[in-house]
């Protein structure tokens, strides 16, 4: 039997990444906390399974600390998931979905699980991102939204350049550009001010939150989540605080990012 305060013990001594945004790759280490966090989730029974997409060493390191189940991908390609009020025409959608094919590779990550069953059932195939958000029981209303947030690009693109397929690979190129277009700069500046509100409003979660759990702190399914999950980092005071603290400084950080008009951030150098 591991002493799981013990471990948590050990790994603030001496924190190493285990998040994509974590400090392994120039992030906050706050997210490493946080992935550290939901590993403690799944070992306590609370939560099916974390994806550790960072470092494989690492993660096969914490999981054998931790003594919980886990196995090495074994995806295919990366399956761009279309939102369900897409408004572009086949030929332009189908182009798209082949070029992020193309252009994402799947990188070997390590499932953490609290059991073989589960693991296996996720470990294979294509990945999209609603198969990863159902492994890490996001909220379904978050998975859409996210979905529609991120084929919402897309078509904010293709409605400022033209909506065909040859056009697919510049859409994709101009679709996070927001110096190319105040349309777009104001799609992400909306997503990214609701991270922002989620990181603050929602510490424990990973997942960005959707709008209607953000106007919901108490009753929605991410506010519940955050509630439940939050109970279980009271047992571990100091990890909590660096949480909680996390949460808020990333928060504000964003929103010094982000919180502007269009000129203003161009002018800024378009950082965040
Ligand atoms: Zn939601």
């Amino acid at each position: 039997m591991i002493e799981i305060s013990k471990e948590v013990e050990k790994y603030l001594e001496k924190p190493y990444a285990l998040s994509a945004l974590g400090t392994g790759v120039g992030g906050e280490i706050y997210y490493d906390y946080l992935a550290f966090f939901h590993l403690i989730l799944v070992k306590k029974g609370k939560k099916n399974g974390f994806v550790v997409p960072v470092s494989v060493k690492n993660a096969v390191k914490i999981c054998k600390k931790l003594n919980l189940k886990f196995k090495k991908d074994d995806w295919h390609n990366y399956e761009e998931c279309v939102s369900e009020n897409n408004s572009l025409s086949k030929e332009t959608t189908e182009k798209i979905k082949k070029m992020r094919r193309n252009r994402i590779r799947v990188h070997q990550d390590v499932l953490c699980g609290t059991d073989d069953a589960i693991l296996e059932k996720f470990c294979s195939g294509n990945i999209t991102n609603e198969k990863l958000g159902e492994f890490e029981q996001y909220p379904k209303c978050c998975i859409k939204q996210f979905t529609d947030n991120v084929w919402g690009d897309f078509v904010q693109a293709a409605e400022i350049i033209g909506d065909t397929p040859q056009n697919a690979e510049m859409i994709l190129n101009v679709s996070r550009a927001g110096n190319a277009d105040e349309r777009i700069f104001q799609r992400l500046k909306k997503i990214q001010l609701e991270f922002a509100d989620g990181r603050k409003k929602f510490p424990y979660l990973f997942h960005q939150a959707c709008t209607d759990c953000l106007n919901d702190m108490e009753n929605s399914p991410s506010g519940k989540l955050n509630k439940e999950w939050g109970n279980v980092a009271k047992e571990f005071p100091k990890l909590d605080s660096l949480i909680m603290q996390g949460g808020i400084d990333e928060s504000e950080d964003k929103k010094r990012l982000w919180d502007k008009e269009w000129q203003e951030w161009i002018d800024g150098g378009c950082l965040g």
